[in-house]
């Protein structure tokens, strides 16, 4: 069984050792010392060295470091998917990409206190279920319990069972409980349109000058404010100056901007 598990972060370094396959780790990230509280597979002298070769040493898997978009998306080819990224964009790619190839794929994610587990076998998708809500709580402000990880690792491992066995799925697993889930009949992918995959839904990132990045529109303001106690019409936070229209970063790259966008800012 070829599972491609998408992410190495909190969750990735719960769930990946409870995997049986060929594995296949994908993830854009180094190690920082800020990760080694809550990712206990890596030490101390694994800091800069790139997430997925070291667990793919670890667990004779194989890795790909690289940030997953729609022009490398085909790497997700896989009897299964399982998401262990920290954002929504991803999300939908993945989304996009194994509904229209009925690749069964498994959404996690956890936010502060909720962890959540859905496995999207063809029934319904994610899209028909969470919008692009902008602003959302993300992990590096908000925080993961790591005893959320650890329940939320044992129920992906029992949907990979399920989904291998040719089970139904359960629905969306929330803290605890599940909630049975539909199709619903608005939603786009289910009815065939894929704009992440056509790669419409990329975030525009644009280099204004000296070391900042530009972000148009791809957020909540009012929420974002809130979230990061801002005041006024723009506000300053950390590296950030964050207008209503968009957000300027300083960063020596366009990916340390896109990262730093979407730990901070969220997606
Ligand atoms: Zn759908």
């Amino acid at each position: 069984m070829k599972i491609v598990v998408v992410g190495c972060g909190t969750t990735g370094n719960a769930i990946i050792p409870l995997l049986k396959g060929n594995l296949i780790l994908i993830d854009r990230d180094i190690v920082e010392e800020r990760n080694l509280s809550r990712q206990g597979l890596f030490t101390k002298k694994d800091i800069s060295k790139p997430k997925a070769e070291l667990l793919a040493k670890k667990f004779s898997a194989t890795s790909k470091v690289l940030d997953l978009d729609y022009t490398n998306v085909s790497l997700l080819k896989a009897d299964i998917v399982i998401d262990c990224t920290d954002n929504l964009e991803t999300r939908f790619l993945i989304n996009e990409y194994c509904s229209k190839q009925n690749i069964p794929w498994i959404y996690t994610g956890i936010v502060g206190k909720q962890a959540r587990v859905m496995s999207c076998t063809g029934t319904f998708c994610f899209r028909c279920i969470f919008s692009e809500v902008k602003g959302l709580e993300t992990c590096t402000t908000g925080g993961v319990d790591l005893n959320l990880a650890k329940q939320l690792a044992q129920v992906v491992k029992e949907e990979v069972q399920r989904i291998s066995k040719k089970q139904k799925v359960r629905g969306l697993w929330a803290n605890g409980e599940w909630v049975s889930v539909k199709r619903n009949p608005r939603c786009e992918v289910c009815k065939g349109k894929y704009s992440y995959l056509e790669g419409k839904k990329e975030k525009i990132i644009k280099f204004c000058g000296s070391s900042r990045y530009q972000f148009k529109g791809n957020f909540d303001f009012e929420t974002v404010k809130k979230r990061l106690h801002g005041k006024g019409t723009w506000f300053v936070y950390e590296d950030f100056y964050i207008f209503k229209d968009r957000v300027l970063v300083k960063a020596s790259s366009e990916k340390e901007a896109k990262k730093k966008f979407i730990d901070i800012i969220g997606c």
